[in-house]
């Protein structure tokens, strides 16, 4: 067995979470990101990013995400297109709330097939529905570096002040509220959850159960990464 915090990856890594608003997606990201060096992208940080921008993209997106829908997969095409141009993510990278429909799975294969890689693996992080307003209302972020915190799960080690950066800004995100999360919960039920079949299909779905301590899920998704990338 490798020693814990090795990494022993020998190819670059296309892998993907699946899973519902609060399974834990962004903090799991930023963990294997951290070990692996591997690059988080997440189309809702992207699309925030072009928001909080005023792009064209982000003019179109606002409305749509704070009702808790999913944006057009034109729009999101574009924004991970664009961050897929960076020489970073020749390291590697980890999907995270991408992809969210069938369309943008095919597009994924599509573009991966150009550029000869591969998805590595699927992971679907298996959660409760009724855990999830609970987790998603308590949560927010490190303003200076996006480190993710929670009110009950999750507190900076010294209160106030970010683990990772000293940041002592935090922000909570707009649509991290009752009505908009009930909405999300169904796009995703309705939209992403047939993913899960389609990687099935493919062979590279990996299931993971969400509900338990946040380390405990991180060293099975390690695991899994070292596996896909071997
Ligand atoms: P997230 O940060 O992944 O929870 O995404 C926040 C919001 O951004 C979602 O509720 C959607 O409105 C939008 N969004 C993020 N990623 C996608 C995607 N792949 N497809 C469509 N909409 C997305």
């Amino acid at each position: 067995m490798p020693e814990a915090g090795v990494d022993t990856r020998t190819k670059p890594a296309v892998l993907i979470l699946l899973g519902p608003p609060g399974a834990g997606k962004g903090t799991q990201a930023r963990m294997l990101e951290d070990r692996f060096g591997l690059v988080q992208l997440s189309t809702g940080d992207l699309l925030r990013a072009a928001v909080k921008a005023g792009t064209e993209a982000g003019k179109k997106a606002r409305a749509v995400m704070e009702a808790g829908e999913l944006v057009s997969d034109e729009i999101v095409l574009e924004v991970l297109r664009d961050r897929m141009q960076e020489p970073d993510v020749s390291r590697g990278v980890i999907l995270d709330g991408f992809p969210r429909t069938t369309g943008q799975a095919e597009a994924l294969d599509a573009l991966l097939a150009d550029q000869g890689q591969s998805i590595g693996a699927a992971i679907s992080i298996e959660v409760d529905d009724d855990a999830m307003v609970r987790r998603i209302s308590g949560r927010y972020t490190c303003a200076a570096c996006g480190e993710g915190y929670h009110d009950e799960f999750k507190q900076p080690a010294r209160a106030g002040i970010c683990d990772k950066c000293g940041g002592t800004e935090f922000t909570r995100r707009a649509d991290d509220n009752a009505e908009t999360v009930a909405a999300r919960l169904a796009a995703y039920h309705a939209q992403t959850a047939p993913l899960i079949a389609y990687y099935e299909a493919q062979g590279v779905l990996e299931r993971v159960d969400g509900m338990g301590p946040i380390d405990a899920i991180a060293t099975e998704l390690g695991a899994i990464v070292e596996r896909a990338t071997a």
